[in-house]
């Protein structure tokens, strides 16, 4: 059976490459999109949308990546079930994909849109409360926590940063670090001491996250000499770091020293001609779902102007992007 050949394929459906798959679509690009393991991204694991243009009321985090997905499929995008398990790009074009580590497909170019997931602390109770207080993301969520009780799990950058958007909504907000110090910048963590509102618990562990039928409404958290300490919280937000979700390009494109595939300046060019990443998988600054989409969109544009240029299947030029 002749192997099915793809012009664009796009792995990976949050607004990255919903995006992507809308503008190529209107290129004619006849793209095809696999959903991966989470249909829909880390968008899903939070339930109202508020600080995505176009929706005045806010959106479901489902009818978000609903309306996306209906508007790429109108313009031709096919999307399909399915995880890329594994992928030649050292080969040239087109490039072997496998889907689900059986079918085999060629692709003439690929935008890889694959995230990146927060990091969580592994707790069933933390499992139990997402979406229902727990969140990985402040910038998302943390409107729904105005004059309410919250706590930021981490020491780095990131924590501070939650912590002071935090501070301007909720009432209350406890920065809970393990060691005795912050990870974070000096100008981040002189901001955290300035706030009012915040207090930082240092070398506290989180043992449980409480709640009800409701959601969150406190944490248990233990210190190492096994004294033990309970906070009335609303809200529950980890900034412990995320992870890019690379899979099976990790060692085949190159990477930044924290794991995101290297794009070239102003556009989504990787280090293999043909293939370009877009969203979170290649920002560790913003990983906000209208970045994420403007980045899809440049991809798609980027991968058409490459067609055009390269026409189907030249060879997969590997060019250092520490030129
Ligand atoms: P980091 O890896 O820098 O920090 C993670 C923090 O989470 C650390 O304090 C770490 O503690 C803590 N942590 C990790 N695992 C656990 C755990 N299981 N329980 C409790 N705490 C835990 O991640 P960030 O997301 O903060 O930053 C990532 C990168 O992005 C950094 O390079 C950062 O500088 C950059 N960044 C820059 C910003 C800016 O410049 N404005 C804003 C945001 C990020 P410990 O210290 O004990 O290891």
């Amino acid at each position: 059976m002749e192997t099915e050949k793809v012009r664009c394929l796009i792995v990976g459906s949050g607004p990255a490459g919903y995006t992507a798959a809308l503008y190529a679509g209107r290129a004619n690009l006849s793209p095809v999109l696999y959903e991966g393991i989470t249909p829909g991204g880390q968008l899903m694991t939070t339930t109202e949308v508020e600080n995505f243009p176009g929706y005045p009321d806010g959106v479901s985090s489902f009818q978000l990546m609903e309306d996306l997905r209906k508007q790429a499929e109108r313009f031709g995008a096919e999307v399909r079930r399915g995880v890329v398990t594994a992928a030649d790009l050292k080969n040239g074009r087109p490039f072997r994909v496998t889907i689900d580590g059986k079918q085999e497909l060629l692709a003439e170019t690929i935008i890889v849109a694959t995230g990146a997931s927060a990091r969580y602390l592994g707790l069933p109770s933390e499992s139990r409360f997402m979406g229902m207080g727990v969140s990985g993301c402040a910038t998302c969520d943390g409107f729904f926590y105005r004059r309410k009780k919250v706590a930021v799990v981490g020491g780095g950058d990131t924590a501070c940063e939650d912590a002071i958007y935090l501070s301007a909504l909720a009432e209350k907000v406890y920065l809970i670090v393990r060691k005795n110090y912050l990870r974070a910048s000096q100008i981040l963590q002189q901001r955290v001491r300035e706030v009012a509102n915040i207090e930082v618990l240092f070398e506290y562990n989180t043992k449980e996250v409480l709640g009800d039928e409701n959601g969150v409404t406190g944490a248990l958290l233990e210190k190492a000499d096994g004294s033990e300490r309970t906070i009335a919280i609303d809200g529950f937000f980890l900034a412990i770091g995320h992870h890019p979700n690379t899979g099976p390009f990790a060692d085949q494109l190159e990477l930044t020293d924290e794991g995101y595939i290297k794009t070239w300046p102003d556009t989504t060019e990787t280090s293999v001609r043909g293939v370009f990443a877009a969203g979170d998988i290649q920002d560790p600054c913003y990983r906000q779902a209208i970045v994420a989409a403007g980045s899809g969109c440049m991809a798609a544009l980027d991968c058409e102007r490459f067609l055009m240029t390269h026409g189907e299947s030249g060879g997969a030029l590997a060019c250092s992007l520490n030129q």
